[in-house]
């Protein structure tokens, strides 16, 4: 198919492979796979109905969980960031949503709460990343008052987030493991600590259930220097096609700002994508694109919606050849470290206007 405006491509078969090769990395535990942000850029219900042997799936809104029963899916879902009052109680009860339950005010809404039936949550504990959870010196009484309260089933899942994980030589990760083991290992609950990195770097974080997200759409999780060879396969490719190219002369300025200059005579090839669909902005000069086989250069500033390369002096490209932006050649945690952030925020940053595809 002729590409022309930008187009992420979805590989549901390197999606499968991914889960499966999580699933041997913690083989006795269940898999909560995370579908947050639009599955990060990924389509929400297309993910969840590719992933059927997933045990559970984990939102961070109330409107995403309710659009993946919208559209028939029945599997346990989870508001992973808990972000709920009082008044949506209700709500999480008829749709038969479990919920993470990380502070007073929640405790106390679900005490007051009259339900129809009793809600099934995850107790989350600030081990040490000091965002979301109870303090290791609230959990037992939190604990208790779950545990007696009608509106709460009785099989509580026991969770923490790891903050430092994608490092493997983390002492905070060490230090979060072993207050997390002190305070859950009586308990006959399940417990739930994992996220991609956490499955990857640290097996004694893996307990009943693991929780991936960035591995299940095929990046590493661990810090860009970690030279282990990844696992998992890119699932989206990102492309749009090359609508202009031009000679310039040595000298000449490209893009706003006049930021990169030509130092000879060269060949500039304009792709038509920009931060309109998600392309970072502060993507620099130099930045790579993948365009008929070879690496090209980012030159001059992204716009809206055109980018820049530099195709050489005697480029063989055409008008209407197909660029990649990132996928399984060039990574998009390659471009993340380019444009100085995570493949998390360019992921979930893809625009509503770029053509979702599924292969
Ligand atoms: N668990 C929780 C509570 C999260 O908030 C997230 C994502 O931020 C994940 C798991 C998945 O993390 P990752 O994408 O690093 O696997």
């Amino acid at each position: 198919m002729a590409i022309k405006s930008a187009t992420a491509t979805i590989d549901l078969s390197a999606l499968v492979y991914n889960f499966n090769a999580i699933k041997q990395m913690a083989p006795k535990s269940k898999i909560l796979a995370v579908l947050k942000a639009n599955a990060y850029g990924h389509g929400l219900e297309r993910i969840a109905k590719a992933l059927p042997q997933a045990d559970a799936f984990g939102v961070a809104r109330i409107d995403e969980a309710l659009a993946l029963r919208a559209g028939g899916v029945v599997k346990p879902l989870v508001l992973l960031e808990g972000f709920f009052t009082g008044d949506d109680l209700a709500v999480l009860a008829v749709n038969n949503l479990q919920t993470i339950v990380h502070n007073e005010q929640q405790l106390q809404a679900i005490e007051k709460a009259k339900l129809d039936r009793p809600l099934k949550v995850w107790l989350k504990i600030d081990t040490g990343m000091h965002r979301l959870g109870i303090y290791p010196e609230q959990f037992n009484a939190f604990y208790q008052r779950l545990k007696q309260c009608p509106n709460v089933q009785n099989d509580i899942v026991i969770m923490s987030h790891l903050g430092c994980a994608d490092d493997r030589t983390s002492a905070t990760t060490e230090q979060q493991l072993a207050v997390f083991e002190a305070l859950s290992s009586t308990l006959a609950e399940e417990k739930s600590m994992a996220n991609s990195a956490g499955i990857l770097a640290w097996p004694n974080s893996h307990y009943h259930w693991i929780r991936p997200g960035l591995m299940l759409y095929g990046i590493s999780p661990l810090l860009p220097n970690d030279a282990s060879v990844s696992p998992v396969k890119p699932v989206m490719t990102l492309q749009a096609s090359l609508i202009a190219i031009k000679a310039i002369r040595a000298n000449e300025t490209v893009g706003y700002g006049g930021n990169w200059q030509s130092t000879s005579d060269t060949t500039l090839g304009i792709i038509a994508i920009g931060y309109g669909d998600g392309y970072p902005r502060h993507a620099p000069n130099g930045t790579p694109v993948l365009l008929n086989g070879r690496r090209v250069p980012l030159v001059g500033r992204v716009s809206m919606d055109m980018i820049t390369v530099d195709l050489g002096p005697a480029p063989k490209d055409q008008v209407g050849d197909v660029a990649t932006l990132w996928g399984k050649e060039l990574t998009v945690a390659e471009i993340a470290t380019y444009a100085t952030t995570i493949p998390y925020e360019l992921l979930c940053n893809i625009s509503r206007r770029v053509q979702t595809q599924y292969a």
